[in-house]
């Protein structure tokens, strides 16, 4: 296009800006995909390497949207979503175009302005919680999408399908997926997202109150390991519930004040937007060592040495990781 000016430039916005709005709008639709395939009813259960580790037909079609999707917009991205799926023609209605115009409002951090596309990793979790989506504790699942540059984790959305959902773990699965739905007034789902410099939106910022050690974990992944490391930190109250994206959204609304999993089975997918939007209200998450995950397209994909997550406090929680817990976990 010519202006009088000279070539008009496609857009006046930061590759990375238009990232994070078009993975907003991406978002909003992967969560809408999540409820639909409840509300129809055929989970299309597959066991991957165990029968805690599932895939369902949610997982797979939301993948294909968000993949899909980033990839016609942004050909140049590096993008590694969770699931193994057969290359195949992806349906135009699963493909997202939009981007959310408020996130275009916001300035680009100086040090992102000059990012190209070529430069970023996006990692993708479509559906993060699958055992408990498959199990009807809905509120459970969020659907991750983390931007990542130079190895660091540096932008992130996550979109929780079922946020409002009151769940009832005595109902049985069969009423779960009849009456999906949120209270009266309530809007069923959200999404959250954030950029290291610029700040984590769509929630309000909470802590627990000070002096109280309350820990989530896994709920449907325990072993002795993550026991152990959880009993030495001395809580006042521990949590099961599923999924990383979950248990970080805890930590942010003052229910948790440390995500503990002494053990390998977490992934890059699983911490990458969820340490984002972490680290952007001034909390911390490392491995159960210390150290800072890397997110580089090279990088092996199992958080082989568990993961530590704080919004205050971090030290209080990492002094007290057991030495044999510590041994038994190679990075
Ligand atoms: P959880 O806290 O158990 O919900 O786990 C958080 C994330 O890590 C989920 O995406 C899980 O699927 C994944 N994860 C943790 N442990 C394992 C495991 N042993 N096998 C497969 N996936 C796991
Ligand atoms: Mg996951
Ligand atoms: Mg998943």
């Amino acid at each position: 296009m010519l202006s009088r000016w000279g070539p008009v430039m496609a857009s006046s916005h930061t590759v990375l800006m238009r990232l994070v709005a078009s993975a907003y709008s991406i978002a909003q639709k992967a969560g809408a995909i999540v409820r639909r395939v409840i509300a129809e009813g055929d989970l299309g259960i597959v066991e991957k390497t165990s029968a805690t580790d599932l895939q369902t037909k949610a997982d797979r079609l939301v993948q294909m949207s968000i993949c899909s999707s980033l990839a016609r917009k942004f050909p140049k991205l590096t993008i590694i979503g969770e699931e193994d799926l057969p290359p195949e023609d992806v349906d135009q209605e699963l493909i997202e175009d939009g981007q959310w115009e408020e996130i275009l409002k916001q300035p680009c951090p100086s040090q992102y302005s000059s990012i190209k596309e070529e430069d970023l990793v996006v990692w993708v979790d479509p559906l993060d919680g699958t055992k408990e989506y498959t199990e009807g504790l809905l509120d459970n699942v969020t659907v991750l999408i983390g931007i990542a540059y130079e190895g660091k984790a540096i932008a992130g959305v996550i979109n929780q399908p079922y946020y409002n959902y009151q769940n009832n773990e005595k109902q049985k699965l069969k009423e779960h997926r009849s009456e999906a739905k949120a209270g009266p007034d309530a809007v069923l789902g959200r999404t959250i997202w954030g950029v290291l410099g610029l700040g984590a939106f769509g929630f309000q910022l909470k802590e627990v109150p000070a002096g109280k050690h309350i820990i989530t974990t896994t709920r449907s992944h325990n072993n002795k390991l993550v026991s152990d490391c959880v009993t030495a930190m001395n809580p006042d109250d521990v949590l099961r519930v599923g999924g990383a994206g979950n248990k970080i959204l805890q930590l942010i609304e003052g229910k948790a004040s440390a995500y503990v999993f002494a053990s390998p089975g977490c992934k890059k997918w699983d911490t990458c937007a969820p340490e984002v939007i972490l680290h952007a209200v001034g909390g911390k998450l490392t491995d159960i060592h210390g150290n800072a995950l890397q997110y580089n397209k090279e990088v092996k994909h199992m958080n082989s040495a568990g993961v530590l997550a704080t919004l205050r406090n971090y030290d209080y929680y990492a002094s007290r990781v057991p030495e044999s817990v510590k041994n038994a976990l190679v990075p």
